[in-house]
């Protein structure tokens, strides 16, 4: 008899399994867990959530562990089994990423290791009672000496932000050639099998499923990608759905690339000259700042955190965004085609066309967040909490951001091609043919100036808001512009009954 260990489909690295388990010839677990397939998620997430489990498995056996790969219904039933048959000592693993899960395995006396997966010291993080992400990331620059000199920033600055926020460029610009790798024909016949049930594109082949795929992503991202980084962080286009974003949210949050990983390749092309310094720092503030941060604070939060909903959001997420359709809105059907077609966008498209139009129609934030989580390559619990409950909808009333992201068509036009072919007009408040988003940005300030009244950063919009002179007609057409923004009225429809 001895332990057990247990590894997760989100905990995909081998360099990180302690060395008793291959000393004591343990058996390492994975469950295949039939239940999260069955979910309505995204073909290519669903595809490569078991593809990627499937070879690691495999990887294992290689290298000489002991697999007992299970094919279960749910996690408790493959573990039951899995100590029926082996007779554990005690089955341990790292601790969960998020908390459904760690709950879970708690329960069942799963015994945890430190999460190897992440920088952060939670006990530490939590000592610290961190007031913003930006305290946070100055402190991880100086714990982990990154981009540092004598205790002082490298370049003498901590953020180059304000060269980071360009918009599009009017010919649309030209950016690097996404990183995929073929699927295998095992593959092919898996994701033949999902496609019957499972919505969304096949798109398995931009996203790596092993280690060796996760390490040629890695050195594309920081000699192609991360040099270019930055200036357009905050774009978004109707033609190409990557732009100068890296997309190795997946290879991290499986597990198969570890963060310190992922700073070291950049420090070291930072260090050759090949990276220019407001590149290397803006991407480095993501992986060492906004991806700790969101997991830190899932971690200490409590567990009804989700249900948050500050703002009263009572909509169900709409059909035609669950079943990635057609819009009439050109930004959120570019957005909802990006995640049709390769179950991913980029921040922007997340934060302000999407959640931005969830959170001016009023959807209820723990829809939104589940919806996401099983829509998205690289959706987790842990990274729903601060992203969707907190940050893109303002649901815990400021816990995470200081103000609600939230803008109208006027914004979408500076930073996309979006509102060039929209049947919409950004800058008209509350015509027929007013972009829903502007109605409803304005509504929002309307709608919410009691419960928006101590905010002062947001103060000025608020005042103007209720000062406009059209303000009554705005509140006229917000029915119709939430309906246009759930996908109800199609712009045909559009032209003719509004
Ligand atoms: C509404 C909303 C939903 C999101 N959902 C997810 C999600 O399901 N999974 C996910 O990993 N990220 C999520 N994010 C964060 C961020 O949008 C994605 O990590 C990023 O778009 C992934 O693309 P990339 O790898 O090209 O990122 P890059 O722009 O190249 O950034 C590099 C890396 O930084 C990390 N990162 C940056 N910002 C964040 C952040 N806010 N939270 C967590 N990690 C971050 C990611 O690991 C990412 O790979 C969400 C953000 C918002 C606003």
């Amino acid at each position: 008899m001895s332990r057990s260990f247990l590894i997760l489909g989100d905990q995909l690295s081998r360099n990180v399994i302690p060395p008793w388990v291959m000393e004591e010839a343990a058996t390492v677990l994975l469950m295949e867990n039939r239940s999260l397939v069955a979910r309505p998620g995204h073909l290519t997430r669903t595809a490569l959530y078991l593809s990627a489990l499937r070879q690691f498995a495999e990887e294992l056996r290689q290298h000489g562990y002991r697999v007992d790969y299970r094919v279960t219904s749910s996690f408790s039933t493959g573990l039951a089994d899995h100590v029926a048959e082996y007779s554990p000592t005690t089955v341990v693993m790292h601790r969960p990423h998020g908390r459904r899960a760690q709950t879970l395995f708690a329960r069942c006396g799963v015994q945890f290791l430190p999460s190897p997966f992440f920088l952060t010291d939670i006990e530490a993080f939590a000592a610290r009672r961190y007031s913003t992400m930006e305290a946070f990331y100055r402190d991880q620059r100086r714990i982990h000496e990154i981009l540092m000199e004598a205790g002082e920033p490298v370049g003498g600055r901590w953020n180059f932000d304000e060269l980071n926020r360009q918009p599009l460029p009017k010919d649309g610009g030209t950016w690097p050639t996404p990183w995929s790798w073929e699927l295998s024909p095992d593959e092919t016949a898996l994701v033949r099998e999902l496609s019957a049930t499972h919505p969304g594109a096949d798109a398995l082949a931009y996203w790596p499923r092993t280690r060796e795929q996760a390490l040629a992503q890695l050195d594309h991202a920081v000699t192609t990608i991360v040099p270019l980084f930055g200036p357009y962080e905050d774009a978004a286009s109707t033609s190409n759905w990557h732009l100068a974003h890296t997309r190795l949210s997946v290879a991290l949050n499986l597990g198969l690339l570890l963060p310190g990983e992922v700073v070291d390749a950049v420090v070291r092309e930072f260090d050759a000259g090949r990276i220019p310094l407001p590149s290397a720092e803006g991407f480095l503030r993501q992986i060492i700042g906004w991806r700790e941060w969101v997991w830190a604070l899932h971690q200490i939060r409590d567990a009804d955190y989700p249900d948050n909903n500050f703002l009263g959001a009572t909509n169900p997420v709409p059909s035609t965004w669950r079943e990635l359709d057609e819009h009439p809105m050109v930004c959120l059907s570019t957005a909802l085609r990006h995640l049709h077609d390769f179950g991913w966008t980029h921040h922007i498209e997340r934060l302000m066309i999407m959640t931005n139009a969830a959170t001016l129609a009023g959807l209820r934030p723990r829809d939104v967040a589940r919806w996401m989580e099983i829509t998205f390559v690289d959706g987790a619990e842990w990274v729903m909490e601060a992203n969707v409950i907190g940050m893109g909808m303002f649901a815990d009333g400021g816990a995470t951001a200081t103000k609600p992201y939230i803008a109208g068509g006027n914004y979408i036009k500076k930073m996309t091609d979006c509102c060039r072919t929209c049947a919409f007009q950004p800058t008209e408040r509350a015509t027929e043919t007013a972009c829903p988003l502007t109605t409803l940005y304005w509504t929002f300030f309307l709608d919410h100036s009691e419960r928006l009244a101590g905010l002062h950063r947001i103060a000025p919009q608020r005042r103007a808001a209720e000062q406009r002179p059209d303000r009554v007609e705005i509140l006229q057409r917000s029915d119709q512009a939430r309906r246009i923004v759930r996908g109800e009225i199609s712009t045909a429809s559009h032209s003719t009954s509004v």
